[in-house]
């Protein structure tokens, strides 16, 4: 495994790589890397030649600067699981190396997408995520990108994103399975930041989405929406929002048919650890 801390040594290398036909797979993470993180570099292992990982705490795509500040660093520990889980290459640069003294942020037209959900909740959040990807992708050239449906909205911003920069156009992405803990608690790597009490606890995002997908039937959703952010208050959370969502463009519904397809999102505080999770409704297209 190599690693590199230049966008001018890694760029060539990877040129150097894709005109001997070797596929290039990306899969861009902020580090503190869990089994998650790990499930898509076994994606990428699978579909490409060539497994580049890059991590970066891209501060760009933070408004909250307590959460950038106690954002986990484990870079060490990074690079061995990087190694074990059969990455290639590793890009680790400096902020100054993703945004130099000449950057000028783009404004990225990503349209209602980012106004929704975590758009409303963290303004300037997604333009973030669309510079950080936008320079990585130009450093590493991918012809495949791999992200979680854990972070559901950010999965269409990108999809978005590639249709909107020329250059990144002809990029594959790859949306993978959320990893969960054996409770059900998505990986994530604010988990750490949780005390055990608190560990015990998030359980309930994810028992809170399985009672609504228990629960809905074709009709007013409302109801349940209260019932969620009730349980969730309950058990100590502060919800900024549970949504039943189309699952096409993230559109609330007030009403279900029975029949489009549906994603519930959370997103609560515990403590002062921002979790988000989603879930699908495959059953809702045959309205079960
Ligand atoms: P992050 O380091 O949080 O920016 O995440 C890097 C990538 O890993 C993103 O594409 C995330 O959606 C993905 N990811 C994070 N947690 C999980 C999880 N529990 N299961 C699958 N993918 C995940």
């Amino acid at each position: 495994m190599i690693v590199f801390h230049k966008a001018a040594a890694i760029n060539p290398f990877l040129q150097q790589q894709k005109a001997l036909n070797k596929r290039i797979g990306f899969v861009p993470t902020m580090g503190a890397l869990h089994d998650g993180h790990l499930s898509l570099i076994e994606q990428c292992r699978q579909n490409c030649d060539i497994v580049v990982s890059s991590i970066f705490v891209n501060p760009t795509q933070f408004n909250d600067p307590s959460d950038l500040e106690k954002y986990p660093r484990t870079t060490e520990a990074d690079i061995q699981k990087l190694y074990e889980a059969g990455c290639d290459v590793v890009f680790l640069p400096a902020v100054a190396e993703i945004y130099p003294p000449s950057y000028k942020p783009p404004h990225y037209p990503l349209g209602e997408i980012e106004t929704l959900l975590e758009g409303a909740y963290r303004p300037g959040h997604f333009q973030g995520v669309c510079q950080v990807l936008d320079r990585l992708f130009e450093i590493v050239n991918p012809q495949e990108v791999f992200f979680g449906q854990k972070d559901y909205q950010q999965c269409m911003v990108v999809k978005k994103l590639l249709t909107l920069v020329p250059a990144h156009q002809s990029i594959h992405m790859h949306i993978c399975p959320i990893v969960r803990e054996a409770d059900g608690l998505a990986m994530s790597s604010r988990n750490r930041r949780l005390s055990e009490t608190e560990r015990q606890k998030a359980v309930t995002i994810y028992q809170t989405m399985q009672q609504i997908k228990k629960d809905i039937r074709p009709g007013e959703t409302a109801p349940l929406v209260q019932k969620a952010t009730d349980n969730l208050v309950q058990a100590g959370f502060k919800p900024d929002y549970v949504s039943i969502a189309q699952a096409s463009d993230l559109h609330a519904l007030s009403s279900w048919d029975g029949h489009t397809a549906l994603v519930v999102l959370i997103a609560a505080y515990l403590g002062d650890v921002r979790l988000i999770d989603n879930e699908l409704l495959p059953d809702s297209l045959t309205g079960s």
